[in-house]
C-alpha cells in the first residue's frame, strides 16, 4: 500500500509529494519545491519520523517551482534524480533565470536517470507507471498507480483548470492532447494530485473542466 503526503512549498505554492510503501518504508520524493531551511526541515521531519528510506528523486517536469529542492534532496538522501529526456533543457535553464525570480540561492542539480513513457518505477512492493504528458513542459510526465487509482500529474491537469502553456516549450494543443489521450483514458475514479491547488478526479475533470470539453 502506498501512502501519499503532500507539502506546499515556496511562493508559488507548489505541491511536493512524498510517496512511500507502508510495508518496506521505501519512499520517493516528487517535485521538491522546498527552498527555505524551514521547508527542508519540514520535509525531513516527516521522512525521519516515519523511518522512511528515500530511494529516488522524481520530477514531473523541471520548472523552477518544482526543482528548487532537487540539489538538497539529492545531497541529503544520496539519491538519483529522474527526469524525462525532453525536459533536461528545461532543468538546465533554471539556473539562468532563478535570480530574476528571487531565488538567488538556487543550487542546480543534474539529472542522473531518464524517465520513459510506459516504464515502471519501483517503489517497495509496488510501482508507478510513467505517462508522458507534454504540453505544459516539453518533457512533462505523470506517475500513475493503477492498483490504488491515483496519478501524480504535476502541472498538466488542475482542479477546474489546466497548466499554462506560455512558458518556453509549452504548447496548448499538445497539452490538450495529453490530457484527452492519456489522462482521460484512466478510470473516472482515479484521484489526480496536482502540482498546485487541491486534488481532483478524472471523472470530475471530464465533466466540469472548461478547458477539456470533449
Ligand atoms: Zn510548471
Amino acid at each position: 500500500m502506498i501512502e501519499i503526503k503532500t507539502f506546499t512549498f515556496n511562493p508559488f505554492a507548489e505541491n511536493t509529494y512524498v510517496l512511500h510503501d507502508t510495508e518496506s518504508l521505501e519512499a520517493v520524493i516528487i517535485d521538491p519545491g522546498c527552498y527555505e531551511k524551514a521547508e527542508q526541515e519540514q520535509l525531513h521531519q516527516y521522512i525521519s519520523s516515519h523511518n522512511l528510506k528515500v530511494s529516488k528523486l522524481l520530477n514531473t517536469h523541471c520548472h523552477i517551482d518544482h526543482v528548487l529542492g532537487n540539489a538538497w534532496v539529492k545531497e541529503r538522501y544520496g539519491v538519483k534524480l529522474y527526469v524525462h529526456a525532453a525536459d533536461e533543457a528545461t532543468l538546465k535553464s533554471v539556473e539562468a533565470y532563478a535570480p530574476a525570480y528571487g531565488f538567488a540561492r538556487y543550487t542546480p542539480a543534474q539529472a542522473d536517470e531518464q524517465l520513459k513513457e510506459g516504464e515502471n518505477i519501483s517503489l517497495g512492493n509496488s510501482a508507478l507507471e510513467v505517462l508522458f504528458v507534454p504540453g505544459h513542459a516539453p518533457g512533462h510526465v505523470a506517475f500513475y498507480h493503477a492498483g490504488q487509482q491515483f496519478c501524480i500529474n504535476g502541472d498538466c491537469l488542475f482542479n477546474g483548470s489546466i497548466g499554462r502553456t506560455d512558458l518556453p516549450g509549452g504548447d496548448f494543443d499538445t497539452l490538450i492532447r495529453s490530457i484527452k489521450e492519456k489522462l482521460f483514458s484512466l478510470p473516472d475514479n482515479t484521484v489526480v494530485y496536482c502540482g498546485h491547488g487541491p486534488s481532483t478526479t478524472i471523472g470530475q475533470e471530464k465533466k466540469f473542466n472548461p478547458f477539456c470539453k470533449i
